[in-house]
């Protein structure tokens, strides 16, 4: 089994649709960036990348690559679970916090955990997502930025494990 940490920051803007975990929020602002700036996604994704010790999500998606514009970040996670399996793991479980000041995360987090969950191929019971606050502390306190901590395991598939105990 291997662990995988990812984190990540994106900047509220007006204009933009607010899409966390896929789904998208009913608020004021959205978060900036070259794909849908799904903050949750990326450290998700991140951290599937880090625990099979492959590089970050900016080597498969650079910023700087016109291709990338507006793509869902369901498909970058999506990639680095191929990637990962590619390698001989399967995500086991994922659990994750979302630090916003607003909206609330709560009344989104089972469809998030759903979307989550489908795009990993495991169960909705080994995805979470947890919402809090930075107590008015520092810019995502103050509702400048969104940001996304993530933690995956990854477990060895049962083909790789089978080869490996020969
Ligand atoms: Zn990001």
């Amino acid at each position: 089994m291997r662990i995988g940490i990812g984190y990540d920051i994106h900047q509220l803007k007006k204009g933009r649709p607010l899409k966390l975990g896929g789904v998208t929020l009913p608020f004021s602002l959205g978060l900036e960036g070259h794909s849908d700036a799904d903050v949750l996604l990326h450290a998700i994704t991140d951290a599937v990348l880090g625990a099979a010790a492959l590089p970050d999500i900016g080597h498969y998606f650079p910023p700087s690559d016109p291709a990338i514009k507006g793509i869902s970040s369901t498909t970058m996670l999506s990639r680095a679970v191929q990637e990962a399996r590619k390698a001989g793991y399967d995500v086991g479980n994922v659990d994750s916090v979302v630090i916003a000041e607003a909206p609330k995360i709560a009344p989104y987090r089972e469809r998030m955990r759903k979307n989550i969950a489908r795009t990993l191929g495991v169960p909705v019971s080994s995805v979470q997502v947890k919402g809090k606050t930075n107590e008015g502390l520092d810019a995502v306190g103050k509702g400048h930025a969104i940001a996304a901590h993530a933690v995956v395991l990854l477990k060895q598939s049962d083909c790789e494990y089978r080869i490996s105990k020969r």
